[in-house]
């Protein structure tokens, strides 16, 4: 078969000549002959397949080293490397856009207009079937956060303890303009406890919320939800990071089939020792008058929107509220640990914002 000319060979390919000289230089493809006295370079037409292959994936924005690595494989084991190339990039994408996200709020942060603090009540139950409680609840007065546990043998090595714990310095004021770094590291203080705890099937769902005296800076991996009623209505927060969710996402389940779905626990990302997966962090603007609920599935799963809503807006203490919602998640058959927090909003009486400075 006769050889083609580099110019022939780079329109067949849809490169051009200069590109076909740099991956000749990296070794990514080599021409066929390469004339010695003149250094024409030629490729056989078998080679086309192999140059369009590397010009897609220069496309992808693959870099060239891991181009050549693709190139040497066979087409099965090239088509799994591209996958998990790309699901590199989705993670990449979407933890960056979260970031990108939080600096948005951050930088379009207003200055509250009234002084705020807020006031809390906390409550963990073991339900009445589950052997032990792996909810962890905990309320402070800059720090509110829910666990639900999974996996563990024995209290001792208490997933959604070890994330709690680790989590409790951030109850503490924190400049704005420190604020994501102080987050990021108390997400790698939790990571780091969970699998100090030597388990590979051990895990924990983590959501929590940093109070800033006007800002509610919101840390959320797994199922455990924040829920907000503000003028009577009852938003949901926080995503679930489930399998079930994502099929939702998809437009491939709905909600109401979602509810019996045999997978609907399945957790696609949570805190534990496999693959680290980030969570999600978000800025709140509160209000006053806004009040908080942070809960474990056990709650949520057992409770359906409008119950919570009408507790949430007809018990005026945070004490009595939680009391409520666990009686409310027992009185179904309390078939899961329940953990729940609920945080009012309000004026603040030393007339500036808690957690300013
Ligand atoms: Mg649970």
């Amino acid at each position: 078969m006769e050889l083609l000319t580099i110019g022939a060979f780079a329109r067949a390919a849809r490169l051009s000549p200069k590109a076909l000289r740099l991956y000749d230089e990296l070794g990514l493809l080599r021409p066929a002959v390469v004339d010695p006295s003149s250094g024409y370079r030629r490729y056989h037409p078998d080679q086309l397949e192999q140059a369009r292959l590397v010009a897609w994936l220069r496309r992808l924005g693959m870099p060239l080293a891991r181009i050549r690595t693709v190139c040497a494989l066979t087409a099965p084991e090239a088509a799994e490397q591209i996958a998990a190339f790309w699901r590199e990039i989705e993670a990449d994408t979407a933890a960056r856009g979260r970031l990108a996200s939080f600096l948005v709020q951050h930088l379009s942060r207003k200055e509250p207009v009234m002084p705020l603090t807020i006031s809390y009540a906390v409550r963990t139950d073991q339900g009445l079937v589950r052997e032990s409680n792996q909810d962890v609840a905990y309320a402070g007065p800059h720090l509110l956060a829910v666990a639900d546990g999974f996996g563990a043998e024995n209290d001792d090595r208490l997933a959604s303890a070890a994330a709690v714990e680790a989590l409790r310095p951030l109850d503490t004021i924190v400049p704005a303009d420190e604020l994501l770094n102080v987050l990021n590291d108390a997400i790698s203080r939790a990571d780091n406890a969970v699998r100090a705890l030597d388990a590979a099937d051990v895990g924990t769902t983590l959501t929590a919320l940093h109070w800033s005296g006007s800002q509610l800076a919101l840390v959320h991996i797994g199922d455990s939800r924040v829920y907000l009623l503000r003028a009577e209505e009852l938003f949901q927060i926080t995503h679930d990071h489930t399998l079930v969710q994502a099929m939702i996402d998809e437009g491939r389940l709905t909600t109401d089939e979602a509810t019996s779905h045999p997978q609907r626990t399945l957790l696609v990302k949570a805190l534990h020792g496999g693959q680290r997966q980030e969570p999600d962090i978000q800025l709140l603007d509160a209000e006053a008058g806004d009040r908080y609920l942070l809960c474990s599935d056990g709650l949520h799963a057992a409770l359906d929107n409008e119950t919570v809503r009408r507790v949430l807006q007809t018990t005026p203490e945070p004490e009595d509220a939680v009391r409520e919602l666990v009686r409310l998640a027992n009185d179904t058959g309390g078939a899961d640990n329940v953990a729940c927090v609920v945080a009012d909003v309000r004026p603040s009486p030393l007339g500036r914002p808690a957690g300013s400075r």
